[in-house]
């Protein structure tokens, strides 16, 4: 069947068969067709859509071969002089040719043959379409109010592929091309296409959003929600023991003087600790880790005294003589008025026990009005010790250095460092080589503990470090230190720091008076003598505390109000005497000779003692020599042996007996070259029977000649 109808050429809609459009007609043109429709067509219109729907006169070449036949249904002239029409979509047709005529356009139209279809491959594709399109409706949020939901209960493929054609979302070229399909099956395969992919890209797009404004806003959304939830807790009455200890962690940082660096990773710990579970074991590590931060002192200085009489006094009135270290002190004083600008110097008092290394270096500090702060490293082997463990760590906590920083709550404290020469090393690592950079001012303006991992500056600490051995200080870390060599005292020096300095403390310590107690200067020496045997005033100390106990005791038992100590009454109180005095030194016996030696007592006289009976030449040495000294006394021997006629020894009466040298006390091992001469004047004096010769000869370490 073939037949002419008039053409609308579409602009920016499409008529799908099964549908209605509105039209209005506004120009002379479009009217005339219209009425010829009415006339001639029983109201029948082609409805195309050209290619490029906005150009005015079109080809009639490039027009295309498939429209859609559409009745009038209702025509309406509007006041403003236009017509509105709606149109109701019949069929698909397909052009043969068009033609124009005084500028409208005719179509000879070809109705298209539909094949019979299988119902049941319909109705397999009808319910396919509609599980598809409730998919779509759901996961499409624009979809559900398009009215595709009321197409459920059609059940012809061809009415329905074009309804949801008509319905789905999409450019007019892709209608178009539904129009031109002319099999509702590949039609309905397009659709279902078109459906999965919508859904595709609309997933794809979320996936997108979600990402992009989580970059975009996580700060800011964080804030929002913080601040949402703090509200919300605040007007149910349910702020609880945690966000306002928060909010109050989060002043404590806002009002830290450390840098911004610092202040950051603060507040990103803080939201850390915020948002944690509270059951979670990593929130006490978090609290503890910020807590050290509020806790360490941030640029926080206390301001030198200036007056370097006023610094002399105070140090003149906790400490007799030491005058090198004092006089040190008061030149660094001095030079960093002059040039405001002085790194502090590292000092290492190096001395015997108990000659007021670590009370001196604690009364600079009140003298020059510092905090003072202590650690010792004596026994350290593991370099964690000094600059903390990584907070990996279970019970990771910041190095010594930190901790005594924290104690001393100034960022320019006197740190004292005690026993650096008892650093031992091993395979946990070298402590030595830790506290180097502690050391070190040129770097420990940055200086890093492997808890804390933010630099902090230790350049305004005044280090003071103490050791008993000079020679077992490591080696780098002496080049840096300034050392300073305290010997031990001399008896007097002893017995002034107890009149001057001791017996005031202790009185004062035990609330007695200087009118209710005399203690005489020579008792202190006796005590000095006959009871102690070191190189500082520790055990001096500590007896003269023991003395002003007892008499204490006695105040309040008895009644007694005043004492006076004397050698005749000092057994009473510190019992027997435990060291005989200089006893060896003054019998001048023959075959004994003093020597001088050198212990961590400091300086002592020890006789060396030989004897001879019958025998054959031989050496006997007792009183746990060490090699080097037995070897000493055998070259002694020798010397002798070899030089007898020069000392007018006769040779028979060395190798006619056995001599025996033997040095007290037995059971102290002695050790050391040193010993040579008195040897020598030992076994001179023996063979020759004089007593005129003296040597002098000192000790190494401990026990070592
Ligand atoms: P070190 O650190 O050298 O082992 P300390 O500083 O602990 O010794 O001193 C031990 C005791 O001896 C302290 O009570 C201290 O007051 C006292 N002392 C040591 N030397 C002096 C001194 N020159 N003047 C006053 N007291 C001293």
């Amino acid at each position: 069947m073939k037949t002419n109808l008039p053409v609308l050429l579409l602009r920016n809609v499409i008529l799908f068969p099964c549908s209605e459009i509105r039209i209005e007609f506004e120009t002379f043109e479009e009217k005339q067709l219209l009425s010829l429709a009415e006339a001639y067509y029983q109201g029948h219109i082609l409805l195309v859509l050209p290619k490029d729907p906005l150009e005015v006169d079109p080809d009639i070449l490039e027009l295309p071969k498939m429209g859609v036949i559409g009745q009038i249904k209702m025509k309406m002239d509007m006041p403003n002089g236009k017509t509105r029409v709606i149109i109701k979509g019949e069929t698909r047709a397909i052009v043969e040719t068009f033609t124009k005529e005084d500028d409208l356009f005719e179509a000879t139209l070809k109705s298209v043959t539909e094949d019979a279809i299988d119902v049941n491959k319909e109705k397999a594709y009808v319910r396919t379409l509609l599980r598809e399109l409730d998919n779509y409706i759901k996961e499409v949020p624009y979809a559900s109010n398009s009215g595709l939901s009321s197409l459920r209960g059609v059940d012809s493929i061809y009415e329905l592929t074009d309804l949801i054609a008509l319905s789905l979302p999409g450019n007019l070229s892709r209608k178009k091309e539904y129009i031109e399909e002319v099999n509702p099956f590949r039609r309905a395969e397009m659709l279902l296409d078109d459906m999965h992919h919508d859904v595709e890209i609309l997933k794809l797009e979320q996936d997108l959003d979600k990402r992009l404004s989580k970059e975009l806003d996580d700060q800011q959304k964080e804030f929002v929600l913080r601040e949402k939830i703090r509200l919300i807790k605040q007007e149910l009455g349910d702020i609880n023991d945690k966000d306002s200890e928060v909010e109050e962690l989060r002043k404590k940082i806002q009002n830290l003087k450390c840098n911004d660096k610092v202040k950051k990773r603060l507040f990103v710990e803080l939201s850390k600790y915020e948002t944690m579970n509270p059951n979670s074991p990593e929130m006490g590590m978090i609290k503890n880790y910020i807590d050290w931060f509020l806790d360490l002192p941030w640029n926080n200085f206390t301001v030198d005294c200036t007056n370097l009489q006023e610094v002399k006094n105070s140090l003149d009135e906790t400490h007799y003589g030491l005058e090198v270290v004092k006089t040190r002190i008061l030149e660094y004083l001095a030079v960093k008025q002059h040039t405001n600008n002085l790194k502090s110097p590292i000092l290492c008092l190096v001395g015997p026990p108990g000659v007021g290394k670590t009370t001196l270096a604690k009364s600079i500090a009140k003298s020059l009005h510092r905090k003072s702060t202590k650690i010792s490293v004596g026994g350290v082997n593991d370099e964690a010790e000094i600059v903390g463990h990584r907070r990996t760590y279970v019970g990771a906590a910041p190095g010594l250095i930190i901790q005594g920083m924290k104690k001393a709550g100034t960022s320019n404290p006197v740190f004292i460092i005690d026993e650096i020469d008892k650093m031992r090393k091993d395979i946990k690592g070298d402590p030595a080589s830790a506290l180097l950079e502690v050391l070190d001012p040129e770097q420990n303006k940055n200086f890093v503990d492997h808890y804390i991992e933010e630099e902090y500056d230790l350049s305004q600490v005044l280090f003071i470090t103490t050791a008993n051995y000079l020679d077992q200080i490591p080696e780098a870390l002496r080049d840096r230190l300034e050392i300073v060599e305290l010997s031990s005292y001399t008896e007097y020096e002893k017995q002034d720091i107890a009149l001057n300095h001791l017996i005031p403390n202790e009185l004062k310590e035990h609330g007695l008076t200087e009118n209710e107690v005399k203690i005489d200067s020579k008792v202190i020496l006796t005590i000095i003598r006959n009871y102690t045997k070191e190189a500082g005033v520790r055990e001096l100390e500590r007896l003269l505390a023991s003395i002003l106990r007892k008499m204490v005791m006695e105040k309040v038992s008895s009644k007694k109000k005043n004492f006076v100590l004397t050698n005749r009454n000092l057994e009473n109180y510190l019992g027997k005497k435990k060291f005989i005095y200089n006893e060896s030194d003054t019998k001048g016996s023959i075959g004994v000779v003093n020597g001088l030696a050198y212990t961590i007592y400091g300086g002592d006289l020890l006789p060396i003692e030989a004897t001879l009976f019958k025998g054959k030449g031989n050496l006997i040495l007792t009183g746990s020599l060490g090699d080097v000294m037995k070897e000493s006394a055998m070259l002694s021997f020798s010397y002798i042996k070899s030089h007898a006629d020069e000392f007018h020894i006769p040779y028979r009466k060395i190798v006619e007996n056995e001599i025996h040298i033997h040095v007290p006390e037995g059971a102290i091992p002695k050790d050391g070259p040193s010993a040579g001469v008195t040897l020598t004047t030992t076994l001179i004096s023996l063979f020759t029977n004089t007593n005129k010769y003296q040597s002098r000869y000192d000790w190494g370490n401990d026990f070592t000649w």
